[in-house]
């Protein structure tokens, strides 16, 4: 069976889950990639 259990909603890669990217220059952003949620259950089509 099935013992490894991941989180069970995926967790966005690019925030890590915060919801939002730490600028380089200072400040935050909402992460573009899961738009502030930190989860990556909807995944933009991929252009
Ligand atoms: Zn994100």
């Amino acid at each position: 069976m099935n013992a490894v259990t991941q989180s069970a909603s995926k967790t966005c890669s690019l925030c890590s889950g915060k919801g939002y990217i730490q600028l380089l220059l200072g400040g935050s952003e909402t992460c573009p990639s899961c738009g502030g949620t930190g989860k990556a259950d909807r995944s933009f089509s991929s252009r």
